[in-house]
């Protein structure tokens, strides 16, 4: 707001020069020291607001920490970042399907077919570079090689998932991606459980044998991965309709701004909310000294490793691909990489993530509503790495050392399983034991990654989140790129004085300006 307000400034002072006649601007008076510090501020006020919310929520916590305050009383204090949480969570379904709909209803198929292909490949590849680093880093740092034995963490056994065959994992994501209840998807998912029946053996004995049978269950928990594939093939369906189909595309389009509008109100309350939610969590925090001696390796490993990611490979393969500064790109979703540090959760990250990439990083709303849903779904790289590190650190508690095919088969199922965690609240936790499982490792040990996933699991949503913005930023890069190519291929035509051949396009090729509108600005 204030900082498109300055953007607009500048772009009039900068207009005002040019009209000036080339080269020669009319001379402005100097911009004095406090008018400068003033549009500075004002064009990075959330981010400022953002910072000084975790600051002062760090303050708030250690200062009422002393105070010895009970359940109840902790519990208030965290209400005005409960109050976050609930407002993003309450954007989520609506954004996610409208952006969808007519995101996928405003690109050509076939381009649609390469944006999304391109998409997924930016997000195997880094997700598997992320993977790596997590495995290097557990080999090289060895969390798990505690001389005193395990460490002791008592009470979370209980929240340990339920272990499931590899297969039957695998398979639920697929069920999940097919919803068999739109309403339902909405709130629940698909998840095996087992039943044990025994019957009579077939071989004439009279021995009884038993089996364990998948029997299929609808768990709490949104399946956004079915509303997700829905939205996307909704939209594709409604374009091939033609105008018949324009009516609804329209109807999604109003739908998603008026969303987005919502959301940049929802903005201005997020530093009230991180703060909130920082002060909380530093509260109710307990034993954080006896937590950081015995798993205090295993935490700094995935902690190293989401900052090696975040800060070094992404902004790389950033700057390598699109030769701008990624770390410009970074500031650009600060607030949203607060909130997904705040909230610990992607999928509440979402419309503030939009809101960042599409006013500050100026990725447009056709790649980035598109995008960034997918990969706030599927995409993540922080969960692959602390799977990884998470893995190899249960192996080397159990004193089983890992062959190569086990490493390996880490790495696979650690970039696949993070595709089924949800974008939520240790959501990487209860996929991890399809990865234990597949190499043999026993998954009650999930009990010490989930004492400390509180920490964790805010820079893992930190890179989940920043994985999908660049990879939005990347194929921003592609279809400017693309559009630039074909008008100076259109232009080179006109100067040789031939038409400009049939099958160039005269706008961007990729996408078109139907479906989403660029003339609503929330
Ligand atoms: N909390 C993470 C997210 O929302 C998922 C995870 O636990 O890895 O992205």
């Amino acid at each position: 707001m204030a900082d498109k307000i300055d953007m607009e400034e500048e772009k009039a002072s900068n207009g005002e020069a040019l009209s000036n006649g080339l080269g020669n601007p009319k001379k402005r008076s100097p911009e004095s020291m406090s008018e400068r510090v003033k549009r500075i501020v004002r064009s990075n006020l959330l981010v400022i607001l953002t910072v000084a919310g975790v600051i002062i929520g760090v303050f708030i916590g250690l200062g009422v920490r002393n105070a010895e305050l009970n359940r109840t009383q902790i519990i208030y204090i965290g209400f005005p970042g409960e109050l976050l949480i609930r407002l993003l969570k309450m954007i989520i379904i609506p954004l996610v399907v409208c952006s969808l709909v007519s995101g996928a209803a405003s690109i050509d198929p076939k381009a649609l077919g390469k944006l999304g292909g391109w998409a997924m490949l930016f997000f195997l590849v880094t997700t598997l570079i992320a993977s790596s680093i997590g495995v290097v880093m557990a080999f090289i740092v060895s969390p798990g090689s505690v001389p005193l034995g395990k460490p002791n963490v008592e009470g979370l056994e209980e929240d340990v998932p339920q272990a499931k065959e590899v297969t039957d994992s695998f398979l639920d994501l697929i069920r999940n991606i097919f919803p068999s209840n739109l309403v339902s998807a909405a709130f629940q998912s698909y998840a095996t459980s087992y039943k044990v029946i025994k019957k009579n053996s077939t071989d004439g004995t009279l021995n009884i044998t038993e089996e364990k049978v998948p029997i299929g269950t609808d768990q709490h928990g949104m399946n956004i991965l079915g509303l997700v594939v829905f939205a996307i093939v909704f939209g594709i369906a409604l374009r091939k309709l033609g105008e018949e189909g324009e009516i609804l595309i329209k109807f999604f389009n109003s739908f998603n701004e008026a969303t987005m509008v919502l959301v940049s109100w929802i903005m201005w309350y997020a530093p009230i909310g991180i703060m909130f939610l920082v002060a909380g969590k530093i509260v109710e925090m307990e034993n954080v000294a006896l937590l950081f001696a015995s798993l205090g390796k295993y935490i700094a490993c995935c902690i190293v490793g989401h900052i090696i990611h975040g800060v070094f490979v992404l902004p790389a393969i950033y700057f390598v691909i699109t030769r701008k500064n990624p770390y410009t790109f970074l500031w650009g979703i600060f607030t949203a990489l607060a909130t997904a540090f705040g909230t610990s959760s992607s999928s509440a990250t979402l419309p503030l993530m939009m809101k960042c990439v599409e006013e500050k990083n100026g990725v447009s709303k056709q790649i980035s509503r598109f995008i960034l849903p997918i990969g706030a779904t599927v995409n993540m790289d922080g969960a692959a790495l602390f799977q990884c590190v998470a893995s190899v650190f249960i192996a080397q508690l159990n004193d089983t050392s890992l062959n190569f095919i086990q490493v390996i088969t880490i790495l696979v199922t650690a970039t696949a399983s993070s595709v089924g965690a949800a974008g939520i609240p240790a959501g990487g936790v209860l996929t991890l034991a399809i990865i234990l499982e597949a190499v043999g490792l026993p998954t009650n040990d999930i009990s010490l990654i989930l004492a400390v996933d509180w920490i964790v699991d805010r820079s893992c949503t930190v890179l989940n989140v920043e994985g999908d913005a660049f990879g939005a930023g990347i194929l921003q890069f592609f279809v400017d790129r693309t559009a630039k190519q074909q008008e100076d291929t259109e232009l080179s035509e006109i100067r040789l004085g031939g038409e400009p051949s049939a099958a160039v396009p005269e706008h961007s090729p990729l996408i078109e300006k139907r479906g989403l509108g660029d003339t609503a600005k929330a």
